[in-house]
């Protein structure tokens, strides 16, 4: 048997960390199997769905290393909606399935106050099909619900508290529960892998696989991804968006590793590995049972790690999105003639050791794209005080005479003009530092006076001075 696994998301936002967790799951299980995987877009939600988010969940899964063309699909769940009606009809010509048309209040007046599921008036009524009228599943009144999950053994669920489920609306529209199996079963699905929030659906959709006459795949729910409160992730309050981590500056292969230790680990101390070893290691029967805890923090830390074991010229083209600005990234405050590429390769090196997210490559570099640097307000009253007119002009001078423009003399010579004041280092070149690129923090001082050069720097530094009179 070919092992055939499928990503099934719905279009109807921006494309979710947890969902891309569940597709590395299944598309490394899929290549441990020498299986298939097969995307599927569930585009029933006429309502909800957007043609934009379906492009963002392609290209996203593309930037993740699911890229377009190395699985089947993707398919269309709408294109399937024949199909889907074609097994209502049949499961109501079987009788598995009957026609009911009570509202919950009618429910309700019936079984007291407390809406408790449905009571199954219409069960053997013989109801017709007509509108208003849905289709409910004949669940069987005894026995159990025995579910195979590769990760929680063998849940099961008594039949008799399962309602009889709705399976198609008054409309005749067949609903999720309905579509979602009769697709797995047109695809050929053996395994279906995905998020703990479909466990409640899932003995409901086994009981229609088997009505149907198919055997039930084996299934894998992985457990859900929550915030530092142990919140599930939403979107309305957490950073859920895979897009929005690119767009920041996490690079692909980062945030692929990082997501895969989301309830699961590498062999021996390591977390940061080689996607091979997670390709070969990762076992879906390991995976925790415990929800996983999504940690910006560690990402980014993680972020950062993956950003210095770049070789330089790899980090400089992955840099290029951020320096030039895209579709999705905005562009940088310096108009394209003023981006000069020699002097970004020059400090390249310097930036790569400092930054955890490419985003950040921008603020430590627009001094020097710039014809005047961003003055962060804040940080010129903090670092400009008294004396530091006088230390500027010392600067100056010193720096006018210097012969050779490089980092070293840089460096000792204003060592030497803070030296006459009784200053060290540090509080000698911030008021520098903010007259030449704007911010107290940035990149080696002395580095960047070298590439920004000799009269752009005394330029600046002379403007400072000037605001202090
Ligand atoms: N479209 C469903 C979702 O995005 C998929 C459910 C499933 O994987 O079976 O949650």
């Amino acid at each position: 048997m070919t092992v055939r696994v499928r990503f099934a998301p719905s279009p109807t936002g921006m494309f979710h960390v947890g969902g891309a967790r569940s597709a590395l799951q299944n598309w490394i299980y899929a290549k441990q199997q020498g299986g298939v995987f097969v995307l599927r877009i569930e585009d029933t939600d006429a309502a909800r769905n957007k043609p934009e988010w379906t492009e963002g969940i392609l290209s996203a899964l593309d930037w993740i290393g699911i890229s377009r063309g190395s699985y089947e699909g993707p398919y269309f769940q709408s294109a399937n909606a024949g199909e889907h009606r074609a097994a209502a009809a049949r499961l109501h010509e079987s009788g598995r399935a009957y026609y009911c048309d009570c509202t919950r209040e009618d429910v309700q007046a019936r079984t007291g106050s407390q809406y408790q599921g449905y009571d199954g008036y219409h069960r053997d009524r013989g109801l017709g099909p007509g509108p208003g009228h849905a289709l409910r599943f004949r669940t069987p009144d005894e026995g159990a619900t025995v579910v195979v999950d590769l990760i929680r053994g063998e849940p099961t669920f008594e039949n008799k508290l399962i309602e009889d489920f709705v399976i198609a609306r008054g409309d005749g529209s067949p609903v999720f529960l309905l579509a979602n199996v009769v697709d797995d079963m047109t695809m050929g699905i053996t395994h279906v892998i995905r998020a703990e929030e479909h466990l409640p659906n899932t003995p409901k959709q086994q009981l229609l696989w088997e009505a149907l006459g198919v055997k039930p795949p084996i299934w894998a729910h992985v457990p859900v991804v929550v915030n530092e409160k142990r919140q599930k992730l939403s979107k309305r309050r957490d950073k859920v968006a895979l897009e929005a981590y690119r767009d920041e500056g996490y690079l692909a292969g980062a945030m692929r590793n990082y997501l895969m230790l989301l309830g699961w680990a590498p062999s021996g101390d390591r977390e940061i590995v080689p996607w091979s070893v997670i390709e070969d290691e990762f076992r879906l029967d390991e995976v925790n049972l415990s929800s996983a805890f999504f940690d910006e923090k560690k990402l980014r830390a993680f972020n950062g790690e993956y950003i210095r074991a770049l070789p330089v010229a790899e980090f400089i083209d992955a840099c290029q999105p951020w320096l030039t600005g895209t579709d999705t990234i905005a562009p940088p405050p310096w108009q394209p003639e003023e981006f000069d590429a020699d002097a970004f390769a020059a400090v390249a090196p310097l930036a790569q050791t400092r930054i955890a997210v490419l985003s950040e490559i921008v603020p430590n570099v627009d001094f020097l794209f710039l014809a005047s640097p961003l003055i962060d307000e804040a940080a010129w009253t903090k670092t400009m005080k008294d004396g530091s007119a006088e230390l500027l002009d010392d600067a100056v001078a010193a720096f006018e005479a210097l012969e050779s423009w490089d980092a070293e003399s840089l460096k000792s010579t204003l060592e030497a003009v803070g030296a006459e004041r009784g200053l060290k280092l540090g509080k000698t070149q911030a008021p520098v530092r903010v007259a030449v690129t704007g911010r107290t923090v940035g990149l080696p001082l002395f580095e960047s006076l070298e590439v920004l050069g000799r009269e752009r720097t005394l330029t600046r530094i002379r403007a400072a001075r000037l605001r202090l009179v």
